[in-house]
């Protein structure tokens, strides 16, 4: 079942190279941030888009690139978008000289930026633009190699990119596209200094699109300064759990938790789940509790080598998985379909993190189960989840003898105050807990748009950007 309001590709405006990408991807309708965002980027808007992992988003912000770069040489100048026959990009197809990078990506972690850049090959694959991925934790080599050949499209995490920069190895003295990917984790992660270096080296002319899932101040305080007038696209907020997703939660004490996670994935038909865990230690211990008891699994985590980390995604991937024991930070991209189970097996503390935990599971409109493993320490991470995703999680009452009974559960939550959740009646009612992915409109007609932005992306002249980067008005 597709529980998204999808919609027709056609008539987006897309051109044919893409749409034959499209074809072969398998990709039959557009999502809601589809639908919403390639109309406006593609009428060259500055665009802020609220969204979460699984919503299609990296399509929606790489199709309108993809065909911005294919269709404009780097003077601005149209060409037919068609990939000319020796191969060179269709955009540059008149122009002599190296390739100017023209689109800047900008990603938290590695898997994600890895990620962006499969799917900028995948959409683009049939204009002969030329993409790399920079980030940290492998050899900087072939990253310099790739950059002096050339490249039209970089994805980049921050710590990376400013290296290269610093080395002169990278110059983003010619983009005309930067896209700024999963800013509230880009804040979270501390990365809010690096983006302002590297946002003050990007050309004041030019498009930006900003997506994250979270709204904190920081990140409207720099919507505000780097993006002009912008559009704002709305689809599946954070605060709304990802659609389809089957949630239950298992009360259980702490020390049942390691019998309680092999207990559920010997009993129940887990074909491929992801165990999150809060500590990288906590991790490794996991994976060890699992394999003891004839159980595959491997983890990835912060302290694992990025080669560690890419063969472990890879089995992931395979049709035998392992069970993937992760931390959050290392989970951001991983993009991977047929996860059936998300086990939480530690609440987070920040609840936005468990709707993008569930998220992994249940992408692109396929259905999901999300299993929570609450210990009576845990309750109040419980409760802010439920107040977020204003949804009461059904108690999982199967596994009993490894939970804790409703009584049990009472009388160890401290100061009484049992959660709503708490309750021993295991009836699931997963249709209150799926969100209608429901989007508010960004889109208005194009033409008159056009005429205030010149050529697609390029602001009119009565703006320009200080030095930093942030846009004033002259
Ligand atoms: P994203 O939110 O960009 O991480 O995308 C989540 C997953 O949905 C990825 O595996 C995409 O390949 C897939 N996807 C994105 N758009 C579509 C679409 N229109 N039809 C089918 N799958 C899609």
């Amino acid at each position: 079942m597709n529980s998204f309001e999808n919609g027709n590709f056609e008539g987006l405006g897309l051109i044919q190279p893409l749409m034959r990408a499209l074809t072969s991807a398998s990709y039959e309708t557009a999502t809601p941030i589809q639908l919403e965002a390639i109309p406006v980027l593609l009428s060259g808007y500055d665009l802020m888009g609220c969204a979460q992992t699984g919503t299609g988003k990296t399509a929606a912000f790489a199709l309108p690139t993809l065909q911005r770069l294919a269709c404009t040489t780097p003077g601005g100048e149209h060409s037919t978008g068609e990939a000319p026959t020796n191969g060179a990009p269709a955009g540059n197809a008149q122009r002599q000289g190296p390739r100017p990078l023209r689109c800047l990506v900008l990603a938290p972690t590695r898997e994600l930026a890895a990620q962006i850049e499969k799917s900028f090959n995948t959409y683009g694959r049939f204009l002969g633009l030329r993409v790399a991925v920079v980030h940290g934790g492998v050899s900087q080599v072939p990253q310099v190699r790739a950059l002096q050949r050339g490249v039209d499209i970089l994805v980049a995490t921050p710590g990376r990119l400013l290296d290269l920069m610093n080395q002169h190895v990278a110059d983003l003295s010619k983009v005309e596209v930067l896209v700024i990917d999963e800013a509230d984790q880009m804040f979270d992660m501390g990365f809010l200094r690096d983006l302002k270096r590297i946002v003050a080296k990007v050309p004041l002319d030019r498009q930006t699109l900003m997506f994250s899932a979270t709204m904190p101040d920081p990140i409207s305080e720099l919507a505000k300064q780097w993006l002009f007038e912008p559009k704002y696209v709305e689809v599946a907020r954070v605060s709304s759990a990802a659609t389809d997703v089957e949630q239950s939660v298992f009360h259980v004490g702490a020390s049942s938790k390691p019998k309680l996670l092999v207990s559920f994935l010997k009993t129940n038909a887990v074909s491929r789940s992801i165990v999150f865990v809060r500590t990288k230690h906590g991790a490794d211990q996991i994976v060890k509790v699992l394999t003891n008891s004839g159980i595959d699994a491997v983890a990835i985590h912060g302290n694992k080598s990025q080669n560690a980390r890419t063969r472990h995604l890879e089995q992931f991937k395979s049709d035998r998985p392992p069970v993937l024991v992760a931390t959050d930070i290392a989970a951001r991209g991983i993009d991977v379909h047929g996860i059936s189970h998300v086990i939480n097996y530690q609440l987070p503390e920040v609840p936005e993190i468990y709707v993008h935990r569930i998220g992994r599971t249940a992408r692109a409109g396929a259905t999901g189960i999300a299993v929570s493993f609450c210990s009576p320490d845990e309750r109040s991470s419980l409760q802010d989840i439920e107040r977020l995703i204003k949804t009461t999680i059904d108690v999982n009452d199967s596994l009993s003898e490894l939970t804790l009974s409703a009584a049990e559960q009472k009388q160890r939550v401290t100061g009484g105050g049992a959660s709503s959740s708490g309750r021993s009646n295991g009836s699931r009612s997963s249709g209150s807990s799926r969100s209608s992915g429901r989007s508010r409109s960004g889109t208005g007609g194009s033409a008159s748009r056009q005429s205030t932005r010149g050529r697609a992306g390029k602001p009119a002249s009565n703006q320009r950007r200080s030095s930093s980067g942030d846009l004033v008005r002259s």
